[in-house]
């Protein structure tokens, strides 16, 4: 038979709108979810969208078992946990500077070269955060309607993409959302993270459940199946809170 003690989320479109705020059902079912097992979230995200998506949003921890709580940004090379009242950063594996640097300037002169360094922008284009590098067209805070008319076709990401992958064989450059190209160690994805989990908690993969929004095989939650953990798909967080609703009861009953 069966048996979860750890139940993981993917955060933008599951827990909460993408980049908004978590919703007071949803919180209130994770302190629920929270009094019987342990819980993670995990996001290609940094921790400060964790924060204004969901931490700031969580009930008080007095009342909840926050101490329950795994996160892991930016797909688990950084891992947060709440200790003496405090999130505290556990580690983070960070590019080291050398990286780094030729990360910046391989994606900087690649997107000059094609013609997709934009001079109008909403805050930087290129973005260190730690782990990761991220490139976005027109900057982390662009309206989501000027993204999305940036380059529907997904033609001017790919290609962007592709060249700076063969500037950098040894790191790993990825399409991340909709204008923006992250550049990563090898093999950095949720299921790196998922792995990285089970070692921390000791809870073997057999007994987690991932619920997550893009387990199509071209999502950022594929990882995850593919690697045999047990996977439920939903369409946005109102499905996740009505899954939750009914998964509770069935988990309160299983630790009877
Ligand atoms: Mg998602």
């Amino acid at each position: 038979m069966t048996r979860t003690t750890l139940v993981a989320f993917d955060l933008d479109d599951t827990l909460a709108p993408s980049k908004s705020p978590m919703d007071p059902r949803m919180s209130r079912l994770l302190s629920e979810l929270l009094d019987i097992v342990e819980v993670c979230i995990i996001s290609g995200g940094q921790f400060s969208q964790f924060k204004m998506q969901a931490i700031d949003n969580l009930p008080d921890s007095s009342s909840s078992h926050l101490d329950r709580l795994h996160l892991m940004p930016t797909c688990g090379t950084q891992y947060y946990r709440f200790e003496d009242s405090l999130w505290k950063q556990i580690y983070a594996e960070n590019l080291t500077e050398d990286e780094k640097a030729r990360a910046l300037a391989a994606v900087e002169a690649r997107a000059k070269e094609l013609g997709l360094w934009e001079d109008e922008t909403w805050g930087p284009i290129l973005e260190d955060r730690g782990s990761q590098i991220t490139f976005s067209a027109l900057g982390q805070a662009a309206p989501v309607a000027a993204k999305q008319a940036w380059d529907p076709s997904g033609e001017k990401k790919n290609t962007l993409r592709e060249a700076v992958q063969a500037d950098l064989p040894d790191l790993e450059v990825r399409s991340g959302g909709s204008t923006s190209v992250d550049i990563t160690r090898q093999g950095i994805d949720k299921a790196y993270g998922m792995k990285k989990l089970a070692e921390l908690t000791g809870i073997p993969l057999d007994d987690m459940l991932f619920v997550g929004d893009r387990l199509d095989e071209n999502g950022n939650d594929y990882p995850v199946k593919a690697l045999g953990v047990r996977t439920h798909a939903v369409d946005d967080w109102e499905d996740t809170a009505a899954y939750l609703e009914k998964l509770i009861p069935e988990l309160r009953n299983a630790t009877l």
